[in-house]
């Protein structure tokens, strides 16, 4: 089964407006083991809209429309569909009453444009709308090609504003297909490694993840993390895991303590769980990265528990001041520097009796000519960690922009923590 998504409207051909519905529908169409062919952008033009509906039609068994079911005259979709197909537009006198109902009990007088949206094409059902006045639409047909071939089409139209068409996908559209279609069963999983390259991974996992031709594998990279998913679909629900938990299970074998997480979670989440099996408490000192390692942490529900905080030392008056970081060391050997993330993991642990502080310090870039680091790489960063025994420091050089250096930097903190509690 091959589906296609058609959005229609003129501002998402523009740099303003994206057409996220179709995400949202390739999501659930993916969910019930339907292939999405195709996605197709369309302006409020008819003759257009048209011909993006006659390609639909020859492509792809299921066709998802959403946008221009409004009460405005640039809201084509009914009118083409059913031009398309060679149908009739029909007023669907419930439908009517509903409208009517729906505006008198905002006390509004219903302008007759609205009547439009009453209007159903032949042979389709209505689905209710519960969070707007456009029902959407579903027409199961049967359509001939020019050689005299007959084919089984559904078509579905769902207005476009993103709220009324998830509700419509939920309530109405996704029982439904889950009634026509075959039965089937997904299972899932998801392995997540750290800072390692992504060709690194592809040569290591390929040779074992090709042999499972009925496992889907894709490969994301991106923020610092490679991602590995695996999807499978059978008869049975645990037919379907059993394959993933193989593949899983022998890539996990090959990448051992790379992987931080394989079951979707995130390296802050992971390093949360392995803090809180060891009754641990954290507190971080950041430099460079003014509170986004907190900040990652912090997101997650419940940090309370194992983080108690930190500070922001930009300054070196705040890493003398906060973090009793001796002005010498500064002096001698500057910010960026081993001596200071040492003195500033430390100083974060004692003075906020932490088990484990968790220090940065780096050049996040740009490179200023005769700045104060000026002498030292933009992308050079280094991380403290003490706890009651000892204190590790560890020297990286992150390349690219700021952010990239910045972000990166909370990613190794994060990757020496768990390795350490590991
Ligand atoms: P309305 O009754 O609001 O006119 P409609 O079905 O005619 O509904 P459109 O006019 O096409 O829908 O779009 C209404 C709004 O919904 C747009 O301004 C846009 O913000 C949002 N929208 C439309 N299509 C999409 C899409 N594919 N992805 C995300 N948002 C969309
Ligand atoms: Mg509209």
């Amino acid at each position: 089964m091959i589906a296609e998504i058609i959005a229609v409207g003129s501002e998402m051909l523009t740099p303003h407006r994206q057409d996220t519905n179709s995400l949202f529908l390739t999501a659930g169409l993916n969910d019930l083991g339907v292939e999405v062919g195709f996605k197709t952008i369309v302006g409020d033009n008819p003759h257009r809209l048209v011909e993006a509906i006659h390609n639909a039609l020859r492509r792809a068994d299921i066709l998802i429309l959403s946008g221009g079911l409004g009460p405005t005259e640039d809201d084509l979709t009914r009118e083409c569909v059913a031009e398309a197909l060679d149908l009739n537009l029909l007023t669907d006198a419930a439908a009517v009453l509903a409208l009517q109902a729906r505006f008198k009990a905002r006390r509004m007088e219903m302008p007759s444009n609205n009547l439009k949206q009453a209007q159903v094409i032949d042979g389709a059902e209505l689905l209710p709308n519960p969070n707007g006045s456009a029902p959407g639409q579903w027409l199961e047909t049967v359509i001939r090609t020019a050689a005299g071939h007959t084919h089984r089409r559904l078509i579905i139209l769902l207005p476009g504003p993103p709220k009324e068409l998830k509700a419509i996908y939920a309530e109405e559209v996704r029982p439904r297909l889950a009634e026509v279609l075959p039965p089937h069963f997904l299972a899932r999983r998801v392995l997540r490694m750290a800072l390692i390259p992504e060709s690194t991974v592809d040569a290591r996992t390929a040779p074992i993840y090709r042999r499972f031709a009925d496992v889907e594998t894709t490969i994301l990279a991106g923020h610092g993390e490679i991602q590995l998913h695996f999807l499978c679909a059978k008869d049975t629900q645990e037919e379907a895991e059993d394959r993933v938990d193989q593949v899983a299970e022998l890539v996990e074998r090959e990448m051992g303590d790379d992987i931080f997480s394989s079951d979707g979670e995130s390296l802050e989440e992971i390093v949360l769980l392995m803090l809180g099996l060891r009754g641990l408490k954290l507190a971080v000192a950041e430099s460079c990265t003014g509170g986004l390692l907190a900040e990652r942490i912090t997101a997650i529900p419940n940090a309370s528990r194992n983080f108690l905080g930190g500070a922001i030392v930009y300054s070196n008056e705040l890493k003398i001041g906060f973090c009793k970081v001796p002005a010498k060391l500064l002096s001698q050997h500057g910010a960026v520097s081993p001596e200071v993330a040492r003195s500033l993991a430390e100083g974060i642990r004692e003075r906020t009796k932490a088990s484990l502080g968790l220090s940065i310090t780096g050049i996040a870039g740009p490179a200023i000519p005769d700045g104060p680091d000026s002498d030292k790489p933009v992308g050079l960063v280094y991380i403290g960690l003490a706890d009651e025994e000892d204190t590790q420091v560890k020297r990286f050089m992150i390349p690219g922009d700021r952010d990239r250096v910045r972000l990166w930097a909370t990613q190794y903190a994060l990757e020496m923590l768990r390795h350490t509690l590991q």
